[in-house]
């Protein structure tokens, strides 16, 4: 297994302190184990990234580079990538507690597709012309937003990483990223392939280090052009309100607490496992994860009874043995959250069919767990409890159901289960959310856009979509007289 070096800041594509000289430690939620040290970035080191960010967007060779050039470098990127995948996933699974079948199938080939993706789009983002009325030529230039700050959350650290900087670096942009505090590692090794790929100085900037500190000096920075935000709806207000201070534009993915839909007519082993896939991969540390599991009152105890023999069958366990299929939760803080929230799910009347404990007497390992009788005012169908736990609603009809499941603040996904067609379409139109699975759950593809409605946030990643995050738009008239 690879040693864990000690990480630092990368600031203009140089490997740094912090000023304050303090560094926090990062432990392997698995084995409770400190892993290594990191720098802990805060306000002046934010402020030395900007500079260095806003000096590389103003000029240098990423200012004047063709757009296919920068396309061959954020392909450098996934080349490198692909190549030292299997680091990545170790450092991973070792950081985040996820299983290594996971990183090796999931986080590193959706990591890689997604720069892969942008360096394709780099050279075809462009403007209009548009025949106003008049004697004039006018068309759009899409220029880059500028200086872009980049906070992302622990549950899919390099893959949040790429969302975010494909499309930025695809744009012109130049960045300042912020890892969450508990899983900074395999973002600062993005930094190191990105460096051997031939990224300039200054274009792509890291600093570790704490929300409140380093993540809001990002959020208020005034030279900071947009902010880019995914974690908590909590957290999301907050950097809204503090990107207020220069009006720098905004784009948030957050919270949910998606329905999973499943009709009686449905095929019930693909709904099984597509509820299974729905809420236990990633430890249910997904935004997008299938938590209300609404079930056809028809079906409900056959599907329940069907899906306990699953669950009870799951590998728990040792993160990097490629047989696990669930690991750890990432921190004690979230896995004492999760247990907290499944006792207030028994105390407000729902009852546990499985799991409801730590799985492992050693580490942050939660039982997959499926809690029974759960309405959709109760506390667990209402907050975004971001574990292995997925609450089963009996639903009567369309009509029962469909209010039910846009019943939440929350608008990001929905799965829905059923051999009829037509009832499968309406209901994608009438569900309020921004991505819609049928048949099928969590599938991602660097080209499909994702993002919230409601209090999930607005803007969407991935697709084409992204580039009107990271781009403006400009209007230029030319008088033909
Ligand atoms: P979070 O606090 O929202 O963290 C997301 C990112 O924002 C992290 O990098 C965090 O830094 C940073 N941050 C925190 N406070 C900030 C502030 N005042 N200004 C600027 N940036 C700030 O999420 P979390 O603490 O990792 O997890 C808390 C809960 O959020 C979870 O239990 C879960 O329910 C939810 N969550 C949702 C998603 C999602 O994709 N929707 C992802 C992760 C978590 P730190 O590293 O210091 O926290
Ligand atoms: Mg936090």
């Amino acid at each position: 297994m690879q040693v864990v070096k000690p990480g630092k800041l990368l600031i203009n594509n140089e490997w740094c302190e912090a000023e304050s000289g303090k560094r926090f430690s990062v432990t392997n939620p698995a084995t409770e184990q400190k892993l290594t040290d990191v720098a802990e970035g805060d306000a002046a080191d934010v402020n030395r990234a900007v500079k260095a960010a806003r000096r590389a967007f103003e000029s240098g060779p990423w200012k004047t580079m063709s757009a296919r050039e920068r396309g061959r470098i954020i392909n450098r990127i996934a080349i490198l990538l692909d190549k030292h995948k299997e680091e990545f996933a170790e450092l991973e699974t070792l950081n985040n507690g996820k299983p290594i079948s996971e990183t090796r199938n999931a986080d590193l080939p959706l990591s890689i597709e997604t720069f892969e993706y942008y360096a394709g789009l780099a050279d075809k983002i462009h403007g209009d012309t548009i025949p106003v009325s008049g004697n004039f030529f006018n068309y759009t230039l899409r220029e880059p937003a500028g200086v872009v700050g980049q906070i992302i959350p622990w549950n899919f650290p390099l893959l949040m990483a790429a969302w975010k900087l494909g499309p930025a670096l695809a744009t012109g942009c130049t960045v300042v990223l912020k890892p969450a505090e508990q899983t900074p590692l395999t973002a600062l090794k993005l930094g190191e392939i990105a460096i051997e790929a031939g990224l300039p100085a200054g274009v792509l900037n890291i600093i570790p280090g704490y929300g409140p500190t380093a993540g809001a000096a990002i959020a208020t920075h005034p030279d900071v052009d947009k902010v880019a935000f995914t974690g908590s709806t909590e957290v999301g207000k907050i950097v809204m309100q503090l990107a207020g201070a220069n009006l720098k534009r905004v784009s948030l993915e957050l919270g949910g607490k998606a329905p999973n839909i499943v009709f009686a007519d449905s095929d019930i082993e693909a709904a099984v496992n597509g509820a299974m896939r729905g809420i236990f991969f990633n430890q249910g540390e997904v935004c997008c994860a299938g938590s209300r599991l609404f079930l056809e009152e028809k079906i409900h105890d056959e599907f329940l009874s069907k899906l306990k023999t699953r669950v009870e069958k799951m590998i728990v366990g040792n993160p990097l043995d490629p047989k696990t299929q669930m690991g750890a939760q990432v921190s004690e803080e979230q896995f004492k959250k999760i247990l907290g929230y499944i006792d207030q799910g028994k105390k407000e009347g729902a009852t546990v069919l499985t799991g409801g404990a730590p799985a492992q007497p050693k580490g942050y390992f939660v039982k997959p767990t499926i809690l029974e009788g759960v309405n959709n005012n109760m506390t667990v169908a209402r907050e975004e409890i971001f574990g292995p736990v997925v609450c089963a609603i009996a639903f009567k009809n369309h009509d029962d159901l469909c209010r039910q499941a846009n019943d939440t603040v929350y608008g990001l996904s929905a799965g829905i289960w059923t051999r009829d067609i037509g009832k499968a379409h309406r209901l994608a139109k009438e569900i309020k959310a921004g991505t819609i699975w049928i048949n099928c759950y969590n599938c991602f593809d660097a080209a499909s856009p994702f993002g919230g409605f409601k209090q999930s946030g607005f803007g969407r990643e991935l697709g084409k979509y992204a580039l009107e995050l990271y781009t403006q738009v400009k209007s230029v008239w030319v008088s033909l007289d």
